[in-house]
């Protein structure tokens, strides 16, 4: 799934680095469960803003997918193994610092961001950048509204579940699925992230989780996977198009329904 046409910053040498709109995937090294590999958010991040790049330089514009982040603030996931954090102090300042130094020649910066605990991180840094005069945003790869995340709209008929569960096991079959161990794929605890949270913030994911899964992997497929990613996509494209930030940085999504004139009540 990952585009063999899709433009890499690295493989330009300088003279031919150009004024591009620089997308940088933003993931994670955190355990995924016993069956999904430590790099699923790095993974979810580049093939969407491996898209990106693909679209803008469709419609005319010059885009390339920078080296990824590939380390994040997962300190909620650190009692298991193979789960290497920054923390979001240290997130902070990176992407700040990137942020600087790749805006002295590019176009623009936006980070596409797969893990949701790189959230404050962000959500930090790139108002700090923007109150620069840097052009810098950021968006989350969601499925959109609908899916049951929290933005929610309407099309997508696709259970979305936290942490290694149905969801993300599908999207990494659909993606990569030679790196899925589907033969572990096991449930873990399946209580909605609401009542989780207070504990899981507390305590961290095993205090709530002994196998990591928050959530069931073990009904997942392919073909959900694969509509995930395209609701993730088209989500992430819609807010890119529609270039509206809000407070955190963050590349809004379209206003769900039609837009409604407050002066003469017309529908657009
Ligand atoms: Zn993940």
């Amino acid at each position: 799934m990952i585009g063999p046409g899709a433009p890499r910053l690295v493989d330009r040498p300088w003279p031919d680095a150009g004024r591009p709109v620089v997308l940088v995937p933003v993931g994670s090294t955190e355990q995924h469960g016993p069956h999904l590999p430590l790099d699923t958010d790095t993974v979810v991040a580049s093939v969407v803003a491996e898209a990106l790049a693909e679209r803008l330089r469709a419609a005319g514009v010059d885009a390339v997918v920078g080296p990824p982040v590939a380390y994040g603030a997962s300190g909620e996931h650190q009692a298991f193994a193979g789960t290497i954090s920054i923390g979001t102090q240290a997130l902070t300042f990176l992407l700040l610092e990137l942020g600087r130094s790749a805006c002295e020649w590019a176009e623009r910066v936006v980070f596409v961001n797969g893990h949701g605990g790189n959230v404050e991180a962000l959500a930090t840094a790139v108002p700090v950048l923007i109150d620069e005069a840097r052009p810098v945003a950021w968006l989350p790869c969601v499925p959109g509204r609908g899916a049951g995340g929290p933005a929610g709209p309407d099309v997508l008929d696709v259970p979305v579940d936290a942490h290694a569960g149905r969801s993300e096991t599908s999207i990494l079959l659909a993606l990569d699925a030679g790196r899925v161990l589907l033969d572990r794929a096991e449930p873990g605890n399946d209580a909605p992230i609401g009542e989780l949270i207070g504990e899981l913030r507390e305590r961290g994911v095993r205090a709530v989780s002994s196998n990591g899964v928050l959530g069931d992997p073990t009904a997942a497929s392919a073909d959900e996977g694969a509509a995930l990613t395209d609701a993730m996509i088209a989500d992430a494209w819609a807010r890119l198009q529609r270039g509206r930030v809000d407070e955190r940085g963050c590349l809004a999504p379209p206003s769900r329904g039609p837009a409604v004139d407050p002066t003469t009540g017309a529908v657009s």
